[in-house]
């Protein structure tokens, strides 16, 4: 019988596997910095096993961690861990492209955010091999992506910040690595 699933239910999946797995500090640093109310104010919660918290902690990820993962990931995902899923049904999240590795990741363009696959921080285009210097970044582009050629991360202290899956993820696009002399 041919199996399909819908893409909520396949990240919901994917981000409780993946909460299962990560350190408690970890989490306690994402419900500090992201468990808001309305004001912008951290939520204080008691318990941090209460329902409210954790499935917070699963709408966080699915929404904002593993948002616009691609399907083909998501179904060999299911497949490794045991489930006899044929199809992933539901569009992915549209992302955009990273400077720096060039793989779709990111939910703006220029506004800051900072990517999951190698931890630049969107701080606008450049030339693919500039020198200019990005000060939010500490760097200039082309030092990025020879980190990330290099340690996999745009710099090797940003290795411990990054997805370890995210290049697996998110789709690369084809035209950067045509126009890129370190990949
Ligand atoms: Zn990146």
């Amino acid at each position: 019988m041919t199996k399909i699933i819908n893409r909520i239910q396949a990240l919901n999946f994917l981000s409780s596997f993946e909460i299962i797995l990560a350190d408690r500090d970890e989490l306690l640093n994402t419900l500090e910095s992201d468990y808001l109310d309305d004001n912008g104010e951290s939520i204080e919660y008691v318990d941090f096993c209460s329902y409210e918290v954790q499935l917070f902690l699963i709408n966080f990820y699915s929404e904002e961690v593993n948002r616009g993962v691609t399907n083909e990931f998501l179904l060999s995902f299911l497949q490794k861990n045991g489930l006899e899923v044929v199809q992933i049904e539901g569009e992915e999240e549209p992302l955009y492209m990273c400077s720096c590795c060039g793989c779709k990741s990111l939910p703006d363009r220029y506004e800051y955010s900072i990517c999951r696959v190698c931890f630049w921080e969107d701080s606008g285009d450049y030339e693919p091999n500039s020198d200019q210097h990005s000060s939010c970044n500490r760097m200039s582009i082309k030092t990025g992506r020879m980190n990330f050629k290099k340690f996999g991360a745009c710099s090797e202290r940003s290795l411990e910040f990054v997805d370890p899956l995210g290049k697996e993820k998110f789709r690369q696009e084809i035209e950067f690595l045509e126009n890129n002399e370190f990949f």
